[in-house]
């Protein structure tokens, strides 16, 4: 047998560091009888095997096909080594580290089922522990201040592990070796309770209180893992009572189902869909109704919007005496701020809003709304990409130059690039708001800093008036960069083809709701012929005026009257004023030139308007 036995140098890029990869390794190797050494390095990690060569071939086949849960394996490198060397057992090397940092980290998880058997066995040491975690799930990019990926630089670095903790740390046959936000009962961060007004705390049973006030129909503000939810049951009453704290009229609302049995109370559920929900990041999926006609207080569309429970604290309550099945779950912000999610903040902020808040200790450094998806066709098709993704990053085929690209204004959000990767930002806000723009000036410093990128030339939208545009006006003098403007939507086009991996020119249709166009209007139904650098507009759909410009996305029965006035028609709309409906007719058979669009979200506005379903709309979306 002796002749069968080779050497092998493999080089493994991606994420694989944080994330219980070397236990895997060290645990494959064992099985598989093989010897050498692993060590991390900047791109991933490294390691050199002797053994049987089909035992390496079996090892790089379950590397490749069933790595860890939550390592990202971009690429797997094998070399045969000339000489085979003389390994006794297997050891763990020391990480080297060089001056460029590309490592990567995994974005937050949802608890995972090893961790979730222990959370609920009355005889395990974290039995209703509210921050269990593991190697392989738990708060990853919104407890990290800055990498290395170490406890030192999270917010855990505030509680230092108690022996037993650090014991399982230290062990690599144990699942919580090198797991950074290991924590117990006895050392980790704690849980409490208390009414908005700050008269009554209980720091008892929290949990059980926020349990037994929300099914009392209390709006109840909970932290979360990247800033706090605000919650509360599925009652008429209590929803509406949300809608009118948070001043918000018509935009529907998330549900927050125990498990999916639940969720096919209210939606259809297909197997892929099932999948997603089910999936480590927990995304909320939006799914068909079951029932169009219900359930219209939470969303007046088909759809509703679903997410399964993925915190520890979340799972303990919806196993609290099984009281609780599904709750609406909705980021507690104030119209277009960031999110919460500082304990005083909440306090302050929230006071008007929630009547009791469920608190912890467990600082978030970076903010992380829910990422909101569609299924189609198997694959995810985000209308937010933010928790659960952020920050894996989108890898490209060529290395590329480190660039800001700042995006739009509304639902910003920016993208970094570094070699073969770009790290888009979790979702920000409207920056027209001036917390929302602060949070997103914060975030790109922060990007910039964890992942060591200075940006050699900037990108931003052709729109004149974008605040996104002028910080990265500003940032472009500051540094001395070059700053490329681009077309919405040819930037929409190139995002398409990088998503799908084409490089070569293509027709691209692009239907949105508007975007700043070569001829100065606003764009959105687009046939564009073109690639990454440059493009030509083939066609689009007829442009309409839009009277009060921005006015008309909200105050759609606008478009309406424009449509109609394009033919030498008109309409009369009972729930607009007939003053704004003269003045708007006026305007629009007056010589002043108005801003035209061919958004096909304005077309589908403007006809709702017509159809008399609704002269006004608050969201898009
Ligand atoms: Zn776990
Ligand atoms: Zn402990």
């Amino acid at each position: 047998m002796t002749e069968n036995i080779s050497g092998r140098r493999i080089e493994v890029a991606g994420i694989v560091q944080g994330v219980g990869f070397r236990p895997f390794v060290h645990r494959l190797v064992k099985e598989l009888g093989l010897r050498g050494w692993v060590r991390n390095t900047n791109f991933g990690a490294e390691l050199e095997l002797v053994g049987q060569e089909e035992s390496i071939e079996a090892f790089l086949s379950k590397l490749q096909n069933n790595p860890p849960s939550l390592a990202l394996i971009e690429f797997i490198k094998s070399e045969k080594l000339s000489e085979i060397p003389n390994y006794e057992g297997f050891e763990i090397h020391s990480s080297i580290k060089s001056d460029s940092i590309t490592a990567l980290f995994s974005p937050d998880t949802c608890t995972c089922d090893d961790c979730l058997s222990e959370l609920f066995s009355s005889s395990d040491r974290r039995h209703d522990f509210p921050f269990i975690n593991c190697t392989n799930c738990g708060p990853r990019f919104t407890i990290i201040k800055s990498l290395p990926y170490d406890r030192q630089y999270t917010s855990m670095s505030e509680f230092p592990m108690c022996d037993k903790c650090l014991s399982e740390f230290s062990d690599i046959e144990n699942r919580r070796y090198h797991a950074q936000p290991n924590c117990c009962h006895d050392c980790g961060p704690a849980i409490w309770y208390k009414s908005a007004d700050c008269s009554e705390i209980n720091s008892h049973e929290p949990i059980l209180k926020a349990v037994s006030d929300l099914k009392a129909g209390k709006i109840v503000a909970i932290k979360g893992l990247g800033g706090f939810h605000l919650a509360c049951n599925l009652k008429s009453e209590t929803v509406i009572r949300l809608r009118e704290r948070k001043h918000r009229d018509e935009k529907p609302f998330a549900l927050m189902c125990r498990d999916i049995e639940t969720a096919k109370k209210y939606c259809i559920i297909s197997e892929a869909e099932a999948k997603l929900l089910k999936s480590p990041a927990r995304p909320i999926v939006l799914l068909r109704k079951k029932d169009k006609a219900k359930y219209m207080h939470i969303s007046e569309n088909s759809s509703i919007g679903v997410m399964l429970p993925y915190t520890p604290i979340q799972f303990l309550i919806f196993a609290a005496e099984n009281e609780i099945d599904s709750l609406i779950m909705t980021s507690a912000n104030l119209s277009d701020t960031p999110i919460v999610h500082k304990n005083e903040e909440a306090e302050k902020k929230l006071s008007g809003i929630a009547d009791t808040l469920l608190l912890h200790n467990r600082e978030i450094l970076t903010i992380c709304d829910d990422s909101v998806l569609r299924e189609y066709g198997g694959r995810e098709y985000f209308l937010r990409r933010s928790r659960g993704y952020v920050p894996h990053p989108i890898i490209t085929e060529k290395s590329v130059n480190q660039i800001l690209a700042c995006g739009v204004e509304q639902k910003a959000s920016f993208c970094l690039s570094k070699g073969n990767h770009l790290f888009q930002s979790q979702h920000i806000g409207d920056l027209k708001n001036i917390e929302t723009l602060n949070c997103y000036a914060e975030q790109i410093e922060h990007f910039e800093s964890i992942f060591e990128i200075k940006p050699r030339l900037l990108a931003c939208d052709m729109h004149p008036d974008y605040l996104s545009s002028d910080y990265a006006a500003k940032r472009a003098k500051q540094d001395n960069i070059p700053l490329y403007k681009v077309y919405h939507h040819h930037a929409h086009l190139a995002s398409c083809m990088a998503d799908n991996g084409i490089v070569e020119d293509c027709l691209g249709l692009i239907w949105d709701g508007s975007g700043y166009g070569e001829d100065g209007n606003a764009w959105g139904s687009e046939l564009l012929i073109g690639g990454y650098r440059d493009f030509k507009r083939l066609a689009g759909i007829r442009q309409i005026s839009m009277p009060g410009g921005d006015k008309a996305v909200k105050g759609i029965w606008r478009l309406g009257l424009s449509m109609l006035n394009e033919i030498g028609s008109a309409i009369e709309f009972s729930d607009v004023s007939e003053f704004e409906q003269s003045a708007v007719s006026a305007l629009l058979n007056s010589s002043s030139r108005l801003n035209k669009c061919s958004g096909m979200g304005r077309l589908f506005d403007g006809v709702a308007a017509l159809l008399n379903i609704k002269s006004n709309c608050s969201y898009e979306g």
